[in-house]
Parts: C-alpha cells; structure tokens; sequence
C-alpha cells in the first residue's frame, strides 16, 4: 500500500498524497516530512491507499517519517475529523492547531529527559548527609514528593545538571520509568455535604456524563474537581481541566502541584517555551502525564487514559477561538469526554445559557453549590451607587471614595473594577473635534499616558501622542473618557499615602505571577476583568465597580449575559475569607433588573428571564447560528460577495438566510468586514446546509481581493 494520504496546513481544503513504499498501517498517526511546492512541510498521515487520483508524474514522495512520538491515534484523528467538518474547516489546518509548534517542524524531538527517584541508599543518606553539603540535601529533598524530570529537578535545587548526573552514578538517585509514578492526593478540607454529593455524583459516573457544577464564587468548585480527579487519578486515568486565561494557569498549577503529589502536571498554554509545549503533549500523548492543565487550545491534545475532563468558568469567552479554525474549546470538550465515554464537569458560578438550559433540560445534570465553603466567609453585600445623585468626579462617587478611605484605615484591601485599560479610550481636539482613529481600523486609538502613545487595541497600531491636532494645530487636546490608568492616577491623587497596584493586560505584559505578588500587598487594586480572575486575596472587603452601565445597552445580545458573569466575577473576590465584603456599584440605572439580580446574587432567575427574551425573540440557545464572513479592502466588495453567496446557498428547509451587514467592528486592519447569519432550529440541517454551502462557494472563481470564512456558534458579531 504506497500512498499515504497527509493532512498539512495549507489553505487548501483536501488532503496531500504521497508515496511510501514503506508505509504500513502503523504509519497511519505519524509526522512525516514532504515536498510541497518548493517547501519542506510537516503534515500527519490520516489515511494509507493502494491507488491515488494523481498521476505517476505529479506523485512525490514522502521525505521522511518521524517516529520521535508513538503514533498518533486513530481516535484522535477521528476527533478532529468530526471538529474540521463541524467548523467547517480544512482536517489539516485542526491537526496542526492541536500540534504544538515544535512538532510543526521538519526535525524529530529530543527524547525526553529522564525521570529521576530516591533510591532507598538516598532516602539513608537524607538522614546522614552532612550540612556543609547542602546543594545534594536540595536535590535529595526536592524528590521526596515523588520523581522529577532531570532538567526540572536541576532548576528546582539549584544545582547545574552535572551534578545531578554524578547524583545518578554515585546511586542516591535512580531514572525510572514514568509508569511507576503513582500520584497521591491531599485533600485540603473535610468536604461540606454539597461538596461531597457533587464529588461523588461525579466520580461515580460510569461512562459519558455532562455536568454543571453551578456554585457561587467561594462555594468551593475547584476542590469538588479536585476531589473527583483524585478519584480518577486513583484509577490510572488521565485528567483535561481547561481554564481560559494565561493568567490563571500559575495559580492553578501551583494548587496542583501542591494537592497532587508525585504527580506528572503537563501545561499546555500559547504563553510556554516551544520545548515545554512540545513536552507536555508528548508526555500527555504517552500517557505518562497525570493532569494536563491548559487554555482551549489544550482541549485538542491527545490524552491515551482520559477519564475526566474540567472547564473552569465554561462561561469565558476565551474559549472560543476567534480566527483560523474558530472552535468552541467548551463544547469540543463535551464531544471529547463523549468519545472517551467520561465525565466532563462544567464549572462557574455564572454559566453560560447554553449549558444552563441544557441543564434545566436534563440534558446536563445540575450539581448546586449554595453557599460559601470557606468557614465563616458569607456573600458579600451589593450596594448600588446612584451616580444621578452622588456624582462620580473623576470617576470616583463621594460614597465610594469614602468606603476606600475606611478601607485604608482597617488595613484592609479595595478593588477598584474599570473594564478599560489605558489612560482615556480616546484623545479629542477641543477645536476642530478631531479625534484620534486607527487609519486601519474603524476604531479610536487609546491613550496610553505612561507610555506617551495612542494605541488600537485591535491591530496593535501605535503612535506618539501628538503634541498638536494633526487637523488643526491646536495644542488642547484632551483625553475623553476613562481607563485604568487614569483611574490609577486619581486614585493616587486622593489617597496619597496608599500602595496602589494596576493590574491589566499592559502591566502583566511579562510575569503574572509578579504581579501577583505585588497585588496581594496592595491598599488599592485597580483593573480589569483579569484581577476577578480566579485570584484570591484575603484581605479585599470592597469591590468598587464604575462604569458599567456601557455593557448594559450594548446592540450584542449576549451582552446582558456576559457583563452579569463579569460583576458577579469581580463582587465575588471580597469577603473571600473570614473578613465580610461589600461591593458597590456605580451606576445611573440602579432599578435594571440586571443589577437587581447582581444584588440579590441570584443568577438563576435573572437568567431564566435572558431565557426567556432569547426563546421570544429566537435566538441560541433556541437557535442554532453560523456566520458567513467576508473581508476586503473596500466594504462593498465584501458586501457584494455575501450577497453573491447568499444566491447560491443550497435550498434547505427551515433554514433562514440574513441579509449581509457590515461587522460591528467595521474595519480592521486596513480591511472592511461584514457578515451574514444564518439560523436554524436544527443543528443537523445546520450543519448539512453549511457543508453543501461552503463546498459551492469552494468551487466558485471570487474575487481575489475578498477573503471569507464561516463561524459555527459565533459568540461576536
Ligand atoms: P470556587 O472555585 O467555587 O470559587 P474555591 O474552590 O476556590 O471556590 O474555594 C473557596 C475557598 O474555600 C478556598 O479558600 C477553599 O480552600 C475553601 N474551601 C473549599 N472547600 C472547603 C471546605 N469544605 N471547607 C472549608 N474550606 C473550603
Ligand atoms: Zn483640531
Ligand atoms: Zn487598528
């Protein structure tokens, strides 16, 4: 059988053959090298044939076939057969998404480093070593948790690496095989009675089980998943836990290094070096990996053993990957645990309306978390600041001003919540009204004081501030609007003598963890959506939220939905601990039945009502949508494209065709965007429909200029 069939990352939506006459059915899984065009590519071989379409001139060969990594499996390539065909994407462009970028590349790994153990003559020399040799103590020590990847154990004790090599000759340390390793758990707390049903519940599943963890924040979420993967773990299975920031994932990972001992944790996030990356899907691909711990693009990562799958805060956004191959890490997760018939255990105190109704269905099943676990911590108190009557100066109200103040004398923390990063989102001359814009975006540029520069935060476009209007030439140009920048600096002009910290995405730039640090001292915090993120500071009793009124009239309906998982995020990072919290709300529209919700913490009802407006209205999770989108330089050759395609869309019943609009963020990049939906209440005819489409419009002759792509369950328009 000499023709492998390879799937590689073209833009081009079929598979390559080439030939092999040494291929077998083993080679089926496998990297190779191959010609293409003038280009050595990496592509994985999906199929092996006897015959081929192409002719005995044009047929190339196969240049070589990595076997650095056990092949990959069959299922595997199944799985993201089926995610290629539900996004409607090319099989080559998911396997290598899932592929970590070494991987990609034309040269095989290193093998991996050995895993190093006590031996029982290094257990004796532990109790004997004198202490003038301290560095053999830190490598003896570091390995009494359990066995350590050689490079990993050097950097752990702090000793180069031949010296741990003369460790291994001299028989203190022994490599073992990574199959040996048995992780233990430590449970941290005696699980409450909600805790222990929801554990159980989860542990006991025998096969294929969709849950919703819905706790509120503080119920003790993570340590019911803790406790159901120890459980898994104990049955020589592996664990997937999906979190969707960068930043989360030191936090969780020091959690998991500490309450599962001896265990192999694999990281798997875009932020790692390209060598920890490609480990972590080798070791989780081998099996020898106990946990993989990652953001969405780990969802894609080969797992032998699986027999749990995680996704903490399903409701985040981040899980959807927003270009190339658009897929929800969310639901890829739900086919995945499916597949492997486990448990997949959806967790947040805000879910999604998708996972929430398919929980009133029964389709999920429901597992409640209703209070706080942590001893006598409560929920904090919401107080709604009506800024019609108490003005915000500066973006400050006198009530929360003064709650600050209070904060500052008990030595206790405040959190000040500004979803908008920056000085001011935008720079206006007070003459001509001219306003700084992106020229390749339809979007204002931010003003980054501190940085002295006017920044798109859509295409990363940057310029200085200029001194004059570029328009007019008047030097009173004015910042218009706030970001957490500015709101630092009226911060620091009130409050002095106070330890003020920004956290957002400019000044995390380098090491979350620092960051961290630096905040748990903090008087004040200042930030966006990342400080409510899974972070825990004991000492924070006052939440102040401004501005959020712009979140409650946006025209995206799942606004109401996101901003409420937002708030309820960030007022449940006070009173975590045994100090009671209080959160305050700025606001001209204190009755909006959105912050009537927030302050009775009842998530539940307030979703059933955004139920009940999406089924009256029709739209998901009533519904099932695409979008068709199209770019080009000019918006009418977008738009004439939609339409075009909109008169060849495949005849289908119940199938409802939009008119093509522009996109709410019009132009990007130098590019004008627009898209047309497409809503369905079957997720079948959906689905047939795209395929049918998206094969006509394959085949067409376009307009070179006009890029386009589908968006299966679009989150943004
Ligand atoms: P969530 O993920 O629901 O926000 P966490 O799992 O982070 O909540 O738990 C919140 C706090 O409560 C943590 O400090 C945790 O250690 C503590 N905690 C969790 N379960 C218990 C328990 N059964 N008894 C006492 N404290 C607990
Ligand atoms: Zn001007
Ligand atoms: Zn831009």
């Amino acid at each position: 059988m000499p023709f492998v069939r390879v799937a590689l990352d073209v833009p081009i939506p079929h598979l390559f053959d080439y030939k092999d006459d040494l291929a077998t059915d083993q080679t089926i899984g496998c990297r190779v090298v191959v010609p293409f065009g003038r280009k050595r590519l990496v592509g994985v071989v999906v199929e092996i044939d006897d015959t081929t379409e192409l002719s005995e001139q044009r047929i190339r060969s196969v240049e070589a076939v990595l076997h650095d990594l056990p092949p990959l499996p069959k299922a595997w390539i199944d799985f993201c057969r089926f995610a290629a065909d539900y996004y409607q994407r090319p099989l080559g462009e998911v396997i290598h998404a899932a592929l970590p970028p070494r991987l990609r590349k034309p040269e095989p790994l290193d093998p991996p480093p050995a895993l190093l153990a006590l031996t029982s003559e290094g257990r004796t020399l532990l109790d004997a070593i004198p202490a003038r040799d301290r560095a053999k103590r830190r490598v003896l020590e570091s390995l009494l948790a359990g066995p350590l990847p050689e490079d990993v154990l050097a950097v752990q004790a702090e000793v180069p690496r031949a010296s741990v090599v003369r460790m291994i000759a001299s028989g203190s340390i022994e490599s073992v095989a990574a199959e040996t390793v048995t992780p233990s758990f430590i449970a941290a707390h005696p699980l409450n009675d909600e805790q222990a049903t929801a554990a159980d519940t989860i542990a006991g599943t025998a096969g294929f089980g969709v849950y919703l963890l819905l706790g509120i924040t503080g119920s003790g979420k993570t340590e019911v998943y803790f406790h159901a993967i120890a459980r898994a773990l104990a049955k020589g299975q592996q664990a997937l836990v999906l979190v969707p920031e960068i930043g989360l994932t030191p936090v969780l990972e020091a959690a998991f290094r500490n309450r599962f001992p001896g265990a192999n944790l694999a990281v798997q996030h875009s932020g790692l070096a390209e060598g920890e990356r490609a480990r972590a899907f080798r070791s989780s691909h081998e099996g020898t990996a106990h946990i993989l711990l990652g953001t969405r693009l780990a969802v894609l990562t080969p797992m032998p053993r699986l027999g749990i799958v995680v996704v903490d805060e399903e409701q985040d956004s981040s899980f959807k990957q927003q270009d190339g191959f658009r897929y929800s890490a969310r639901d890829l997760a739900v086919v995945r645990a499916q597949r492997a018939c486990v448990p997949v255990v959806l967790s947040s105190a805000t879910p999604s309306l998708e996972t929430y109704r398919h929980a009133l269905d029964g389709r999920y099943r429901m597992l409640r978390l209703g209070r706080r676990a942590h001893g006598s911590a409560t929920l904090p108190t919401v107080k709604m600041i009506d800024t019609r009557e108490s003005p915000a100066k500066d973006g400050l109200s006198p009530l929360l001003e003064k709650a600050i103040a209070e904060r500052l004398a008990r030595g206790e923390q405040s959190l000040v919540f500004l979803n908008r990063r920056g000085y001011a989102p935008s720079l206006l001359c007070n003459s001509c009204g001219w306003v700084g814009d992106c020229n390749r975006c339809s979007s204002h540029l931010v003003v980054h004081l501190k940085e002295k520069t006017l920044r798109c935060h859509h295409c990363g476009y940057s310029i200085a501030i200029p001194r004059a209007c570029p328009h007019c030439g008047n030097v009173d140009l004015a910042p218009v609007g706030r970001g957490t920048q500015r709101l630092e600096a009226a911060l620091a002009e009130r409050f002095p003598n106070a330890n003020i910290v920004r956290v957002d995405s400019d000044s995390t730039g380098g090491r979350p963890a620092d960051i961290l640090v630096r905040a748990a001292q903090a008087d004040i915090l200042v930030g966006t959506q990342i400080l409510a993120k899974g972070h825990h500071f004991a000492r924070v009793t006052l939440v102040g939220v401004v501005n959020a009124d712009a979140g409650l009239f946006a025209a995206d309906y799942r606004a109401a939905e996101r901003l409420f998982a937002q708030l309820a995020q960030v007022a449940g990072r006070s009173g975590r601990a045994d100090l009671a919290g209080e959160v305050m709300v700025q606001t001209r529209f204190p009755q909006h039945p959105l912050y009537q919700a927030l302050l009775s913490h009842d998530y539940e009802n307030f979703a059933h009502s955004l139920l009940a407006e999406r089924e009256q209205a029709g739209f998901p999770p009533y519904l099932f949508e695409a979008a068709l989108r199209a770019d080009a330089p000019e918006m009418a050759e977008s738009i004439a494209f939609l339409k075009q395609a909109a008169s060849v869309a495949p005849d289908a019943p119940g199938m409802t065709v939009f008119e093509p609009v522009p996109q709410t963020l019009e132009r990007l990049s130098g590019r004008d965007r627009a898209q047309l939906v497409v809503q369905s209440a079957s997720r079948q005819n959906l689905q047939r429909f795209l395929r049918k489409w998206r094969t006509t419009l394959e085949a067409q002759r376009l307009n070179a200029r006009v890029r386009w792509h589908f968006d299966v369950d679009p989150i943004e328009f």
